[in-house]
Formats: C-alpha cells, sequence, structure tokens
C-alpha cells in the first residue's frame, strides 16, 4: 500500500485530546499525518515522522478533520428565492412554504434530482466537507419518497427517511392516514435505501404520540432514529428524542433546563443548526447552556432550499462562534467530532490511527481563522479516505 506524508503541518487539529495539552481539540504543531490506502497510519509531531513513499508539503499550514454535516435536505427540486427575499423585506409571501418544493420534487425526473444532489454535495465538499447526511421529506408519496432516498444512497451511507416532513397535502384532513401510510407501505418501500428515521416534531406537524408511533415503525424495520425537536417553540420534540434513545435531537432552539438535563443524561446528542436562525433572522439556541449541562453539541447546516440554503459547515462555525458564543474549539470540535456522535460513526470525524483519512488543508496558519475570517474561502484542499476531492 501506497503512504503519503502530509508533512509541514503548522498546526494539526485531531480531536485526539491524547495530543497537546488535553484539550479536546488535541492540537499538534510542526505535525505530520501518514495515510496508507484510505486511513490515517501516523499521526505526530513531523521529526517523529516514519518514511514514506511520497510527502506532501503543506507549508504551515493548519490542517483539521473533515466536516461532518449531520443534516441536510439535500433532494429536492427548485428553489425559494422570492419566498426568502419576502422574508427579509418582512413582506408577505402566501405562495411560499414547503408544498412549493413538495409540488417541484414530484414534478423532476429522477437525473435532475440526482444531478441537483450532486451539486450540492460538491459545493459542500469544496467547503470541507467529507461526510453528509441527506434526508427524504419533499416527496411525501411511497414513489416519491422511495426515489428521492435511492438518489440519497447514490450519494452517502448517512441517508434518512423524513416521510414524516409534514403531513402531505392529500392527507391535509386525514393525518392518521398519512401516518399509516408513513408507517406502512412508504417505510417499506424506503427501507432498502435507509439508514435512519427521523420526524419533524413539532405543533402544527406530528405530535409526541405521532412522533413515537412513527420512530417505533422506523426502528421495528431496522432504521435507527434522529428528531426534528423544538425549532419553532417549546414541545416535547427533546423528550421523546431522550426517552427512545435517539441518535440526536436536531435544532434544539427552545430549550428548559429540564430539557438540558435530559439530554446529557440520556447522551442524545443536541444538533444546532445556527444557518436556520441566521436565515430566518430568529432567535438562536443556547448553546452555552447546552455546554455547561455537559451536552454533546454537534453544529450541521440544515442546508434545504426553504429555511437555510447554505451548504458551508465554515459559515456554521462562525455563527456559531459569533452568535452563539461557542469557543472557536468548540464549534470546530462540534463541527467535526460532534457530527460524528451524532450519526454514531467512530470511524470519521478524528484524525487518530485506523481512522478513514478524512481532513481539509487550510489556507490559514490556524483553525480560528474559520470563525475570525468568515466568508473567506479558506479550505485549500479536501482530502476523503486519502484521496484528494477538492
Ligand atoms: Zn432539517
Amino acid at each position: 500500500m501506497v503512504s503519503v506524508l502530509v508533512d509541514n503541518i503548522g498546526e494539526l487539529v485531531t480531536n485526539d485530546a491524547q495530543h497537546g495539552d488535553g484539550a479536546p481539540l488535541g492540537l499538534l504543531r510542526d505535525a505530520a499525518l501518514m495515510v496508507e490506502g484510505d486511513r490515517v497510519a501516523w499521526v505526530g509531531e513531523r521529526r517523529f515522522a516514519p518514511a514514506a513513499d511520497t510527502h506532501v508539503d503543506v507549508a504551515g499550514a493548519a490542517v483539521i478533520p473533515g466536516f461532518v454535516d449531520s443534516h441536510a435536505h439535500l433532494v429536492f427540486a427548485g428553489d425559494r428565492a422570492q419566498e426568502f427575499a419576502a422574508r427579509m423585506e418582512g413582506r408577505a409571501y402566501s405562495a411560499g412554504g414547503i408544498q412549493t418544493t413538495v409540488a417541484a420534487t414530484r414534478a423532476s425526473s429522477d437525473e435532475m434530482l440526482a444531478g441537483n444532489v450532486a451539486r450540492l454535495v460538491a459545493e459542500m465538499q469544496r467547503q470541507g466537507t467529507t461526510t453528509v447526511e441527506i434526508k427524504s421529506g419533499y416527496g411525501l408519496t411511497v414513489s416519491d419518497e422511495a426515489r428521492s432516498l435511492a438518489v440519497a444512497a447514490q450519494f452517502t451511507d448517512e441517508t434518512t427517511y423524513l416521510g414524516a416532513h409534514m403531513v402531505a397535502p392529500e392527507y391535509a384532513d386525514d393525518p392518521a392516514a398519512y401516518i399509516d401510510l408513513v408507517t406502512g407501505p412508504m417505510l417499506d418501500a424506503v427501507r432498502p435505501y435507509a439508514r435512519w428515521i427521523d420526524v419533524f416534531c413539532e405543533r402544527g406537524a406530528f405530535d409526541a404520540d405521532q412522533a413515537r408511533a412513527i420512530l417505533a415503525a422506523g426502528a421495528a424495520a431496522g432504521l435507527h432514529a434522529r428528531i426534528h425537536a423544538n425549532q419553532l417553540g417549546h414541545g416535547p420534540g427533546i423528550g421523546v428524542a431522550c426517552e427512545i434513545g435517539a441518535a440526536s435531537a436536531d435544532h434544539c432552539t427552545f430549550t428548559t433546563p429540564d430539557d438540558l438535563d435530559n439530554l446529557a443524561q440520556s447522551g442524545v446528542v443536541a444538533t444546532l443548526l445556527p444557518g436556520v436562525e441566521f436565515s430566518t433572522r430568529s432567535p438562536y439556541p443556547d448553546a452555552r447552556a447546552m455546554i455547561a449541562a455537559g451536552v454533546t453539541v454537534a453544529l450541521a447546516t440544515d442546508c434545504n432550499p426553504g429555511s437555510c440554503y447554505t451548504s458551508s459547515m465554515p459559515l456554521c462555525v462562525a455563527l456559531a462562534v459569533r452568535e452563539m458564543r461557542m469557543a472557536p474549539a468548540e464549534a470546530l470540535w462540534s463541527a467535526t467530532a460532534g457530527g460524528a456522535k451524532a450519526l454514531r460513526r467512530e470511524d470519521i470525524g478524528r484524525l487518530e490511527v485506523g481512522l478513514r483519512a478524512d481532513f481539509s488543508v487550510l489556507a490559514a496558519p490556524s483553525y480560528v481563522h474559520l470563525a475570525y475570517r468568515p466568508g473567506v474561502p479558506l479550505i485549500h484542499a479536501v482530502y476523503r479516505g486519502g484521496q484528494h476531492i477538492a
């Protein structure tokens, strides 16, 4: 197997607390990283680096683990730019909303949907994302949800069935019948392509009992649970997530101290999506209170055409630091190792021997620049499984 030594790294973020001063980022200075095949083979100070077949000299730049974007809705057609403009200008916009995207998605060919996902995944990779979770949820019929997940599975192993994004328009008068569809024929149809099941547990969408029923049906079919919770108000989503042992409760914008204790004790990751608050001009979640309560926090984009159409993890890191008062080190950890925890992945999110060689070389001497220089394209080169992908 060919070995490649990534050498002359000014600052290496490993997320392995055995390195550096014992802090979670596991920072090494004047470091090197050896890759063999798709795995990390060695990490340490460069003066101790082993011999390798080839070298890549990064000239003192910082190297960070690849971002793990654990929450994205990429299978859709069309966009909602006019709705966004109206929201920003404080104008009413009656034609907007998720139904617009559902209609456009249903009317698209598989090739058009796959082309849109390919475009967005490439955009993410150029910004340092090496793992992305992709949800369905704009089909809301058996065949449209199944093909949405078949498309998603072409791009990632982290596929999530979100038939319970909203009650499909055809079932507006009979939500119970829609839940029967979501937990019955639709679940059967998506099962070959889905690893996760998700539900939008919110007033106006699905309540706690409905969410329990949907996630239980998914679990019986072998899918693991994650939840859209407490985005629009105080609600039961976090409680349901903790009760059933979901991997992650996502959004967590409105929380009580009990919610935070519950998350900390159950080990459910709180995935914060600050691009949504930015793009909807809404109050941000209280990341400081979560960290103080001992909650594991992840950061993700929630890339979707309605509430947040960014694909940029560097933007989310900058927002987490500026708007949620996370330390730059906390934000980077949450965007990498935290995302891996939200997806229950042990092979990514850290740069340790034996794990997948997913990392980015920054056009900067320190990871701090991700928040310090917001909006600047600082991702210089991206490697996934040891391969240069962007
Ligand atoms: Zn979402």
